[in-house]
């Protein structure tokens, strides 16, 4: 497995790859990496010849008062691990070699940005469009591997690359869960043991949902509400938003259809946790 720093090696290593006719997918991370992060790995091996995963914790996509500095971090796993499960390239970066300075250049999809996590993280989607935009560039991959977790984010992935002709394909891979339906994320390092017994309510009352939408309940706004109060049970949850919304739009809905799904996002303490369900296939 190649460990790759640079964007002037990266792109060197890839053009050997192309001349034996490989085909190549990414996979995007921040690395500090788990079973969700690895499932998207399997799913680029099954559609593509050559992985690369790129980990970079990428500072555009955090607001001012958010945790980039202690934004979990070891490289050393993630490369072992990273190793272990086929990937043959980790593109790794710093800072200065993605965003060398001065930087002017953003990559924004309107509306999309500003719904769900969007309103309390301004930013954070241009962002993530920005640098997703900067790896396709420096890696140009046939596919690009991306998670039902981030539900927002891959919509919105998928739109960008529509709207501005990027020729990748865009797989997105089932979200992964811990036993108890925790939806992994490398964020869950931060809850303490009595949030992290409490959290996996959301996926309780997700679940819940469902149901409650296959009995033939399609009223969104008492999906909602079942929602709602299944997660106030839990003391230290802290509600930020239930959204019953289009899988184009994002935009809410009334009554529930095919597709539609549900996004949550809800802080213990200092966590902030999303997770989010189609309540309708
Ligand atoms: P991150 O490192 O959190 O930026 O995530 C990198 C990629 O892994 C994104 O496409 C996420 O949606 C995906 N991902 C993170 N957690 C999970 C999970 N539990 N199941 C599936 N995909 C995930």
């Amino acid at each position: 497995m190649h460990v790759i720093r640079t964007i002037k090696e990266m792109r060197c290593l890839l053009k050997e790859f192309r001349k034996t006719g490989k085909t190549v997918g990414l996979v995007p991370t921040m690395g500090y990496l788990h079973e969700g992060h690895l499932s998207l790995v399997d799913e680029a091996k099954k559609n593509s010849d050559i992985v690369v995963m790129s980990i970079f914790v990428n500072p555009t996509q955090f607001g001012t008062n958010e945790d980039l500095d202690k934004y979990p971090r070891d490289f050393e796993h993630d490369e072992r691990v990273a190793k272990e499960r086929g990937v043959d390239v980790i593109f790794y970066p710093d800072v200065a070699e993605m965003y060398p300075q001065p930087y002017f250049t953003y990559v924004v999809t309107e509306q999309l940005s500003k719904v769900l996590c969007g309103v309390t993280r301004p930013m954070h989607f241009r962002g993530v469009t920005t640098v997703i935009s900067k790896l396709f560039n420096i890696v140009q991959p046939d596919v690009a591997v991306f998670g039902q977790k981030d539900a927002q984010q891959s919509i919105i992935i998928r739109r960008m690359v529509e709207d501005l002709n990027f020729p990748v394909k865009i797989i997105v891979a089932p979200i992964v869960r811990e036993s108890d339906g925790l939806a992994m994320s490398s964020r869950n390092v931060y809850l303490s043991p009595e949030e992290r017994q409490q959290a996996p309510v959301i996926f309780k009352a997700l679940n819940q949902a469902k149901r409650f939408v296959a009995e033939g309940n399609r009223k969104a706004d008492e999906v909602v509400k079942l929602i709602r109060d299944t997660i106030r049970g839990a003391s230290l949850a802290e509600i930020e938003y239930i959204e019953i919304v289009s899988p184009l739009t994002l935009e809410k809905v009334e009554t529930i259809d095919t597709g539609t799904f549900v996004a949550v996002a809800v802080n213990f303490g200092k966590t902030r946790l999303i997770d989010n369900m189609i309540l309708m296939d």
